[in-house]
């Protein structure tokens, strides 16, 4: 099922084409293939092997059949070289088959490894201008595609390819005017129960796309069901999902006629061409043109050489579609990655956590017209924390992201203890800078994995002191299981408080210099509040903290308050400063308590 639904992914996404340009590319994936190839050469002679087995076989049936008018001898000899035949196709199907499967199972795990790693290390640029089903079809599609290319398809394509051209050449030393008849007859029938069969695909398609269609109304009002019920909207439901059906039931009935003729079509035709061929050749042995094996002989190639030219063009559509798959990897593989390093002991680096931004301009690049930050100057000493305030859209997470170093500003520089923000080794920036968002992902594990996110070779004592100091330990002490609590989607809900204090946790193992801080908009109850503001207070001691601010509280305390409008620093100060300018922006904001933007 889940295959079907892939295939139809696929088919919506445009073809490969043969350029020259485009094989070029595809072909590059051979350099993840070469530790195999040899593997895959022997699989190609055992292909190779069974092909022939194939097409040796009506010829040694129909000996056997002639054997019956000539002696006892002879039917013995023959029956010995059909079950030799047979013996070595098994063993040969066997190597074949192992053989191409290790070799694509290794190829691609190893390409599947590449692939997502590659990914993962993609610059934040990469990810704001992509889907995340994209990417994961890239991931599962792609690859699944390439999976039955190399396990099945190739091999089928040779096999129905050797198969019809010694086929075709036996036809003829069997019987130059019969296989003559059957050229001009078979492949066309072939041919075009090929394209029938491919509309009625094109039709089951159109099916299955209405059918996922309307599993995303089952999908979404599942979800939001509470909507749906203050709203009191379930007839609006029901017709949305009765109409969704009945397109269903319209085209599955129009594509079961289709089917219908076509099964019609292929009994009249194809059976019918074959009854004529050997109608043909049974006037030819009454007429002792040729013998009753012979016309054994010549039935099975017939039927050989007409199922393979069936069965090649499915395989061809398939490797085409395996190629705009390799394709489309290969655009993932070229793009340029983050300069990250892959170790689990990465370093930190001890800094001050001097920060100024300088001059700093900045657009994202996936919305180049739209400048979000516009020449913005601040600094912060040492140990300062620095609110961040200003209406919705002002640019404030985007402060937060440059000092990530998700984006790299266009004009301007930020500087992190008197060194530009971009000489520092990624990797050990960011391990020495800590964020807690609004909203914290909890990975599907424990509580005590989810805290050890912040430091991956964390001890069990570091653990517990850090959710101690996050004000957590109580709230998970509380759980019969403790820190082996399972969280995410398949375990325990927590609330918005307690998932922030796991994140503040987090952020305790990690000894940041630098603390990021996204101040949840939405409120948490006050006791939860409390909580969480007491365990931000203690983390940010001694450090240099950025606060995208929505509290009163936490403004009234910070050091300095950067005031952004439009992505232009329009106050910084105190807050007994900036309550001084009348019209200002900060009093403005303040007198609405910050409950906006
Ligand atoms: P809020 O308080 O509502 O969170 P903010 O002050 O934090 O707002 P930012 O999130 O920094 O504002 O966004 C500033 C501008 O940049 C907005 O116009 C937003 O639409 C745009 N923006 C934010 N993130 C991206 C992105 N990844 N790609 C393109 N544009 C973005």
């Amino acid at each position: 099922m889940a295959k079907r639904n892939q295939t139809s992914d696929d088919e919506t996404l445009p073809k490969f084409k043969f350029t020259k340009a485009s094989l070029k590319k595809a072909s590059r994936i051979l350099v993840y293939f070469a530790p195999y190839k040899w593997k895959f050469f022997l699989g190609l002679i055992f292909l190779f092997l069974t092909s022939v087995t194939a097409i040796v076989f009506p010829k040694l049936l129909g000996n056997l059949i002639d054997a019956g008018d000539i002696s006892d001898e002879r039917i013995k000899q023959v029956g010995i070289y059909l079950l030799l035949l047979f013996a070595g196709q098994a063993i040969f199907s066997f190597f074949r088959v192992v053989l191409f499967v290790d070799v694509t199972e290794k190829f691609l795990a190893g390409l599947r490894q590449r692939t997502y790693s590659h990914l993962i290390q993609m610059p934040m640029s990469f990810f704001s201008a992509r889907r995340v089903g994209e990417l994961n079809s890239r991931l599962s599609a792609d690859l699944a595609q390439m999976q039955d290319t190399f396990t099945t398809n190739i091999a089928e394509f040779l096999r129905q390819f050797i198969l019809i051209i010694g086929g075709i050449a036996l036809l003829f030393y069997t019987s130059v005017k019969l296989a003559m008849i059957m050229l001009a007859v078979v492949p066309v029938v072939a041919v075009v129960a090929v394209v029938f069969g491919r509309y009625i695909r094109k039709y089951s398609k159109n099916v299955q796309d209405k059918t996922a269609e309307s599993n995303n109304i089952v999908q979404e009002t599942f979800q939001g069901i509470s909507n749906v019920k203050a709203f009191a909207n379930e007839w609006f439901e029901i017709s949305r999902y009765t109409i969704a059906t009945e397109d269903i039931r319209k085209l599955a009935v129009k594509g079961g006629i289709l089917r219908g003729a076509f099964f019609s079509f292929i009994i009249f035709c194809l059976f019918g061409a074959i009854i004529f061929l050997i109608y043909s050749a049974v006037k030819m042995e009454h007429n002792h043109e040729i013998t009753h094996g012979t016309l054994i002989q010549f039935m099975m190639y017939t039927i050989f050489v007409g199922a393979s030219i069936g069965g090649i063009a499915e395989q061809y559509a398939q490797i085409q579609r395996a190629l705009g798959a390799t394709e489309r990897i290969m655009d993932i593989l070229d793009e340029t990655k983050e300069n990250i390093v892959l170790d689990k002991h990465s370093k930190s680096i001890s800094l001050r956590g001097e920060v100024s931004f300088n001059d700093v301009s900045f657009t994202y690049p996936s919305r180049a017209d739209v400048q979000v930050l516009n020449g913005v100057t601040f600094s912060a000493k040492s140990g300062e924390t620095v609110a961040i305030v200003g209406p919705s859209g002002a640019g404030k997470s985007t402060i937060i992201q440059l000092l990530l170093r998700f984006y790299d500003p266009q004009l301007g520089n930020v500087f992190i203890d008197g060194k530009n923000a971009n000489d520092y080794d990624i990797t050990e920036l960011r391990n020495s800078i800590a964020i807690v968002p609004q909203d914290v992902l909890l990975f599907g594990g424990s509580i005590r994995e989810n805290i050890a996110y912040g430091k991956p070779n964390a001890t069990e004592q570091e653990i517990i002191e850090a959710a101690d100091k996050a004000n957590a330990s109580e709230f998970i002490n509380r759980f019969p299981e403790g820190y082996n609590t399972i969280v995410g989607d398949r375990g325990i809900k927590l609330s918005g408080g307690q998932r922030q204090r796991i994140a503040i946790a987090r952020a305790v193992l990690k000894q940041p210099a630098i603390l990021l801080l996204d101040e949840a908009t939405s409120s948490l109850d006050s006791e939860s509040e409390r909580l969480v503001q007491e365990a931000l207070e203690k983390l940010m001691v001694g450090r240099t903290s950025f606060v995208v601010a929505h509290r009163l509280s936490t403004i009234k305390n910070a050091d300095k308050i950067v005031v952004l409008d439009k992505g232009t620093v329009v106050e910084t100060g105190t807050h007994a400063q900036l309550s001084e300018i009348n019209n200002g922006l900060y009093k403005q904001l303040s007198s609405l308590q910050f409950e906006v933007g």
